[in-house]
């Protein structure tokens, strides 16, 4: 696309964001256009549809913004259309989804705005999208999801349970990388989750998962999840993992569930001979909130090149936590107590290192701060996206 389609595709969707209210009544009569002409396209989407409408929204946002950074934006939307194999959609509810989002733009915008021009400037851009996403979809081989039944259901934690799945037929990820999981009692509310061992032959696969107070899905994940229940999972997505053309060491910070796919990382390179060397903090409010210690320190004991490093905010475990608190195995690192990024900036920039970052949202960008602050190269850190 030139600069000037692409110019006027940003004025018209920055008109749409200055407009009141203007994003959520786009996408809500984008909804309405879509499932009144394409009625068959509503069976995709959940009953409710906010969580459906905050992720297009920041889609479109993301890809707009970025139309003209090709190597940004086309690996965004290959891993989009891979990831919408899940749903079971076809080409022609791709065609649909365009054709709707065309009609809801047009009429947001009024006929001033929406010029012939304007209008093939879009059409130009949808029709891009939209083929990179369907060719992706395309050439991605194997099931659209896979069948988990739930073999165990461990409540580690008040709000943290880690499940374990056993799949009709080994699922291959790369030890980093995430999966999208649909749960029963919330049809198609599908939510991204991190495999906390490495893929394996025998379809074994774990997660641990936080209940989010006040989220749909991760509370009936944590508490409403019984030995039987069957899980659909999705193909793997992400880049996280350990870059071994780098040749460099690693340093990994992980808070809370954020240790899943650390742990994954850290359990598949100790099935290897030669491995970098790896820091990997573990961080949590509390003392309590370090439940997986124990694995780690396994895992670190066996395996020279590892060093675990826990880390809480708190010195002392909260009033209402009744069990025992883990205490630091004799012979790890002992626990340091600050915030995450803080204790591990204090150590300096880790300048020479490949940096992963894992945690909510708000713990990856305050530790991506304090690094950076310290000096660390932007270009060094990884993370999951954050939505
Ligand atoms: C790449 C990736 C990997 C993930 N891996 C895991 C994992 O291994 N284990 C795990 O437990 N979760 C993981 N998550 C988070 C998970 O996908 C869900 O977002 C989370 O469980 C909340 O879902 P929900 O339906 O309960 O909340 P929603 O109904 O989706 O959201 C309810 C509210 O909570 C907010 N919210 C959502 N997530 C968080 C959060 N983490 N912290 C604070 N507020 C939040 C939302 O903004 C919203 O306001 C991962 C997310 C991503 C993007």
């Amino acid at each position: 696309m030139d600069a000037r389609k692409i110019s006027l595709v940003r004025t018209t969707f920055k008109a749409v964001a200055a407009a009141d209210d203007g994003p959520e009544r786009l996408v809500r009569s984008f909804y309405a256009i879509l499932f009144s002409h394409y009625p068959g396209t509503r069976e995709f989407f959940p009953a409710t549809m906010n969580v459906q409408r905050d992720r297009l929204l920041r889609a479109l946002g993301h890809v707009v913004e970025n139309f003209d950074d090709s190597e940004l934006i086309l690996p965004f939307l290959a891993q989009l259309g891979r990831d919408h194999r899940k749903y079971g959609v076809a080409d022609e509810h791709y065609i649909a989804v365009g054709n709707a989002l065309v009609t809801a733009l047009e009429d947001f915008a009024g006929g001033e705005m929406w010029t012939e021009e304007v209008d093939l400037a879009w059409r130009e851009a949808i029709a891009l999208i939209v083929s990179v996403m369907m060719e992706a979809a395309h050439l991605e081989a194997g099931p659209r999801t896979w069948t988990g039944r739930v073999v165990e259901h461990k409540q580690v934690l008040r709000d943290v349970a880690v499940v374990r799945l056993q799949l009709d037929q080994p699922l291959r990820y790369g030890a980093g990388q995430y999966v999208g999981v649909s749960v029963p009692g919330r049809p198609r509310m599908w939510r991204y989750l991190s495999p906390s061992i490495p893929a394996n032959d025998q379809g074994q696969i774990e997660f641990h998962v936080r209940r989010v107070s006040g989220g749909w899905v991760s509370p009936a994940m944590v508490g409403q999840t019984a030995l039987g229940d069957e899980w659909l999972i999705s193909s793997p997505l992400g880049a996280l993992g350990v870059d071994r053309s780098t040749g460099r060491d690693q340093l990994m910070i992980g808070s809370g569930t954020g240790i899943a796919p650390l742990r994954a990382q850290v359990m598949e390179m100790a099935m290897r001979g030669n491995n970098p060397r790896v820091h990997l903090f573990v961080g949590g409010t509390y003392p309590c909130d370090l439940y997986d210690l124990e694995t780690l320190w396994q895992i670190a004991r066996t395996n020279p090149w590892l060093t675990v490093i826990p880390v809480s905010q708190e010195d002392t475990d909260p009033w209402w936590h009744i069990d025992p608190t883990p205490i630091t195995p004799p012979g790890m690192h002992q626990r340091l107590t600050g915030k995450l990024g803080e204790v591990v900036a204090e150590f300096g920039a880790w300048a020479d290192r490949d940096i992963q970052i894992v945690g909510s949202p708000a713990l990856v960008q305050t530790v991506k701060y304090r690094l950076q602050a310290k000096g660390t190269p932007l270009a060094n850190i990884r993370h999951d996206p954050l939505a």
